[in-house]
């Protein structure tokens, strides 16, 4: 599926997406990286070895759960803005996602935006928490977002258009 439509299957997806005890215990870096490609930034990004030893250049990444807090470095060192972080500990009814942006405009912290699937297509809305642009992340800006928690493994994208 992802070779012919460029959209990760929900195979691909299970695959990736942590256990209800790991998400429960505070945000985690998602690895949407399902193909072998010689690339590996996230790897040598990650100041806490929470991405498996890549042996090869060509390897997958996998992210050792237990090693990592979330911290989302990784997630702009990804030339394929292929990694997020899910804070399903938000709060009691939402979750936090943290997403690459490199597009024009950059949403304002408190804007309220329309969320987008892994295919570009509607899923509901999303709240602006953050927009992290600091030493860390001086690449690619990292948005952070509030979602409905039932949206968390959904949202990967905001809706340019919705917001100034
Ligand atoms: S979020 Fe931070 S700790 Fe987790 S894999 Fe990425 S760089 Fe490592
Ligand atoms: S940096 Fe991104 S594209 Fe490259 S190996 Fe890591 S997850 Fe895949």
């Amino acid at each position: 599926m992802l070779k012919r439509t460029g959209v990760a299957s929900p195979e691909d997806i299970k695959g990736v997406t942590p256990s209800l005890e790991r998400l429960s215990k505070g945000p985690i870096a998602i690895i949407e990286c399902f193909q072998k490609i010689p690339c590996n930034p996230c790897y040598t990004a990650c100041p806490r070895q929470a991405i498996g030893k890549m042996n090869d250049i060509n390897d997958k990444p996998v992210i050792i759960p237990e090693n990592c807090n979330g911290c989302g470095i990784c997630v702009s060192r990804c030339p394929g803005l292929a990694i997020f972080v899910v804070d399903a500990t938000y709060s009691e009814t939402e979750a936090l996602i943290k997403m690459p942006w490199e597009l024009q405009p950059v949403p304002q912290k408190d804007s309220i935006v329309k969320t987008l699937n892994r295919a570009g297509e509607p899923v509901g809305e999303g709240r602006v928490v953050l927009v992290q642009d600091g030493r860390f992340f001086d690449r690619t800006k990292i948005i952070h977002l509030a979602v409905p928690k039932q949206d968390m493994m959904e949202v990967r994208s905001i809706e340019r258009g919705t917001f100034k």
